[in-house]
């Protein structure tokens, strides 16, 4: 006999996240794996140099709670030069263990007992979960294919004097989408008067095509001033297993996040940490990621144009949407997991970011992979 012997589960409708499913299954079968999002490539060697110099000059233990000083100037320097912002690296930046925590710290340093906070689906899988853990209410607006686009006087239905979060992402993961200025403006009117805190998920800031501008909420002090704002370096720096993120917030909120954060990892990795603020050194590592990314999206987009996939626009992220109606009935996670098993191409399922999980026969690839990785995969999937 265990104890206890069953248990209530604080989450009963979570399982296992997708990617780690997808991820497992492509491996079991040898399928070239275009389903979590990671490079296939290496970071660059001032990161891999930096964290052996690191470790050599000793930087090896806790790194300080909110971060390497040295390091949040640099990101404080960065949102200056690229999004006017006023950042103060002391008490505005606190550097996290990836995008994720960063994410479920600043949901859990604010949500309460019975709080709504709003979520646009297809929604990252883990924010709903953190919502609940804090006690609150995911509450969905649904955008749609093929554009993916938010109506603001829809959104503004859902807000009521519960509302106590607002979680935005662009670029867009899975769909591909950014939003643009009009958008800004029309949830700063919306939030404008009311206690809601706005949460950015802005971890594929420097992944966005064909001359957009990536729509920083540090660009509108007003949207700001009530804003967490959330980062990865994985994404930017190809190295996503080294789990490094920041988060950037005025400094009422950020003194609420660090409450958390310090007893959720207290710090994160000091060597990743003194690499990093090395790498921030060479703007062009960062300012010149759009332009290799939309390489590989034209690659990858040409490579399987003559599919019978059906492809939708990709404004920005690693990722990059196709409908498979032409191809086949099935449910988009059947269609996956067969996709993986017998066709050798491992997939997302876009309906499991829906809160019913709302199946458009539509899957998402990730194009950050090597020409010869994706020319593979191509090579498979035209003759599905
Ligand atoms: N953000 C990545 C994706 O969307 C996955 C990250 C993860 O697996 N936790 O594929």
């Amino acid at each position: 006999m265990h104890f206890p012997s069953s248990i209530n589960s604080k989450l009963p409708s979570v399982s296992t996240t997708i990617f780690t499913i997808m991820t497992t299954l492509a491996k079991e079968h040898g399928a070239v794996n275009l389903s979590q999002g990671f490079p296939d490539f290496s970071p660059h060697p001032v990161l891999v140099e930096g964290v052996e110099k690191a470790m050599r000059s000793g930087s090896n233990q806790y790194a300080p709670m909110a971060g390497y000083m040295p390091l949040r100037e640099k990101i404080a320097e960065k949102a200056q030069d690229l999004y006017t912002a006023e950042v103060d690296p002391d008490t505005e930046i606190t550097i996290t263990a990836g995008g994720t925590q960063a994410i479920f710290t600043a949901i859990l340093s604010v949500v309460r007992e019975n709080d709504e906070v709003i979520l646009f689906a297809p929604a990252y899988d883990s924010y709903a979960p953190a919502v609940e853990l804090a006690g609150g209410r995911a509450v969905y607006y649904d955008m749609l294919p093929p554009d993916f686009r938010i109506d603001w006087q829809g959104v503004k239905k859902l807000i009521n004097q519960r509302t106590r979060m607002i979680i935005i992402n662009t670029p867009h993961n899975p769909s591909g989408t950014v939003l643009s200025a009009f958008d800004m403006q029309q949830l700063e009117k919306l939030t404008k008067d009311s206690d809601i805190v706005i949460l950015s998920d802005e971890v594929y800031e420097h992944i966005i095509f064909d001359g957009l501008q990536h729509q920083s909420v540090l660009r509108y002090p007003k949207l700001a001033e009530r804003a967490f704002v959330v980062n990865s370096f994985g994404k930017t720096y190809h190295n996503t297993g080294w789990k490094v993120g920041y988060c950037i917030a005025p400094k009422n909120l950020m003194a609420e996040f660090r409450k958390v954060h310090q007893f959720n990892v207290f710090s994160v990795n000091s060597v990743a940490q003194v690499a990093f603020d090395e790498a921030l050194k060479q703007k062009d590592l960062y300012l010149e990621l759009n332009a290799f990314y939309q390489a590989k999206r034209d690659y990858f987009r040409q490579a399987i144009q003559s599919s019978r996939f059906k492809l939708l626009n990709c404004e920005g992220t690693y990722f990059q949407l196709a409908g498979y109606s032409r191809i086949s009935e099935e449910r988009d996670i059947e269609f996956v997991r067969r996709m993986t098993k017998d066709m050798g191409v491992a997939a997302i399922p876009v309906s499991v970011f829906y809160r019913h999980q709302v199946d458009n026969s539509i899957i998402r690839f990730c194009f950050a992979k090597e020409e010869e990785t994706l020319k593979r995969a191509a090579d498979l999937l035209i003759k599905i």
